[in-house]
């Protein structure tokens, strides 16, 4: 057996659990986020030998270095081939400049990755002990239909989604409410923060407490341990030696993405540095530049919206992977090393304007469609080339993350290029399937009483 892995809360005033109890609990007692200690080693003679197995064998080999005291390998191994069913391309740009593609899961943004292998990993510890989770989630769109997609026909497992009724697109809400058995879809007559404010209140309800209520936020740490395993992947792939180190820009929103990479290099991933490019929500780089952290209220609105966040959530993870302690509500109590922070991590704000000329850029120089949440990742990583010219240079390996599917944003699209993007595969054939979903006032009792009707 190897080391045995714990997970300890990043306020630093909770025992440290395992890995299952971290993922079930999602927060830990003292409201910190769960982090594992010790970070298991990975060597990159290692990666190099993962050169040519497809993609769920790499997701394996990295699981089980966290998890192999917890899950037999050939369970492991099952539930990542059973996850990981669908492309991950590594599309050159020019020179060693690449763009990796997040967007072939089934709802065609890279929160599949997290999604669909943590509802499994929680799948298969509920099935254990015979017991039973009811998901409540609230969303504005996209989380919800992640969530519900890689969720659906899970065991041991059922969820409910609540969003905003006149808040979501045709296309996002048919992602929910067309899937049914395990996946219960209500439309609020209300907004996205009532649908929370619900949600919330759902959870410290004692009444409910028979329905084992669990969330499947961004915070819980089954959706990170997911987020390091394309950045090894990448450089399996496109790594020729052990001198060869990775330049990874990341579009970034609650910093979900960039720290599964920053945990891939805590493991030994040969990473050069990454970029950690914002949308006009800038409170990270702005944290490098001046050393004070302030939180941006409300966040702006940007087209890239996946990433209109004026506190990223996963910060206080950043801050305590570097020796500091955040708390939730974005204060430090122990400076980090932010030194070390900007060595790691350039940090850059794109605003919407560059974010609309970078696709139209991108498509015109290289024939390459983007949204603009990759677009975010590009423009950052071209800017970081003025700081550090070397980086440039055609030997070095640069990856930008393309977290979505261009026609997931179809009216940006066309309104910056004139074109219609072609839906990928996994988003056809919505309009033919049947919807169904039940519609609630904004109210808090409607909403108990419906549970309590349809789970007991
Ligand atoms: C969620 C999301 C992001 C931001 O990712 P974080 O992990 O929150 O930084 C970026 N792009 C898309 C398309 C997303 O859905």
């Amino acid at each position: 057996m190897s080391e045995k892995i714990l997970y300890y809360s990043t306020n630093r005033k909770a025992e440290k659990v395992t890995f299952k109890e971290a993922l079930l609990k999602g927060l830990a007692p003292d409201n910190g986020l769960f982090m594992p200690d010790p970070i298991p080693g990975i060597s990159a003679e290692e990666l190099l030998g993962y050169a040519d197995k497809p993609y769920y064998e790499i997701a394996y080999e990295v699981g089980r270095k966290f998890l192999a005291n917890e899950i037999p390998d050939k369970d492991l191994y099952s539930i990542t081939k059973d996850a990981y069913n669908f492309d991950v391309p590594i599309e050159q740009v020019y020179e060693r400049k690449y763009i990796m593609h997040l967007d072939q899961g089934p709802t065609a943004s890279f929160k599949d990755f997290a999604a669909r292998l943590m509802g499994r990993l929680m799948q298969y510890f509920l099935k254990k002990e015979n017991r039973s989770l009811l998901i409540l989630t609230a969303t504005s769109g996209d989380t919800g239909s992640a969530i519900a997609n890689a969720f659906y026909e899970l065991e041991n497992i059922k969820v409910v989604v609540l969003f905003p009724e006149k808040e979501v697109t045709d296309r996002q809400r048919k992602q929910m409410t067309t899937l049914h058995k395990n996946i219960q879809i209500i439309a609020l007559n209300g907004k996205f923060d009532d649908c929370q404010a619900i949600v919330k209140r759902a959870f410290a309800d004692e009444e409910l407490a028979y329905l084992n209520l669990s969330s499947a936020n961004s915070i819980n740490i089954g959706r990170l341990l997911p987020q390091s395993m394309y950045y090894t992947y990448t450089y399996a792939k496109l790594c020729k030696d052990c001198n060869d180190k990775i330049i990874f820009s990341v579009p970034s929103g609650n910093f979900g993405n960039l720290m599964g990479g920053l945990i891939a290099m805590k493991m030994g991933l040969p990473v050069k540095r990454f970029v950690v490019s914002t949308n006009e929500n800038d409170e990270v780089p702005v944290y490098w530049k001046t050393g004070k952290y302030k939180i941006i209220v409300p966040s702006v609105n940007c087209i890239s919206s996946a990433m209109n966040v004026g506190h990223p959530s996963n910060m206080a993870r950043v801050v305590s992977l570097y020796d500091g302690v955040m708390d939730d509500k974005g204060i430090i109590h122990n400076q980090p090393n932010i030194e070390r922070m900007r060595k790691d991590m350039f940090a850059v704000s794109i605003d919407d304007i560059r974010t609309k000329q970078t696709i139209q850029d991108v498509y015109e120089k290289y024939g390459l469609l983007i949204e603009p949440h990759g677009a975010v990742g590009w423009a950052g990583l071209m800017d970081s080339f003025k700081d550090n010219i070397e980086d440039a240079s055609p030997e070095q390996i640069c990856v930008c993350i393309e977290t979505a599917h261009p026609a997931k944003f179809p009216e940006e699209i066309k309104e910056i290029l004139n074109i219609d993007p072609q839906l990928p595969e996994s988003l056809k054939g919505l309009e033919d399937k049947e919807e169904r979903y039940d519609v609630l006032e904004n109210d808090y009792s409607s909403f108990k009483n419906y549970l309590k009707d349809k789970y007991f």
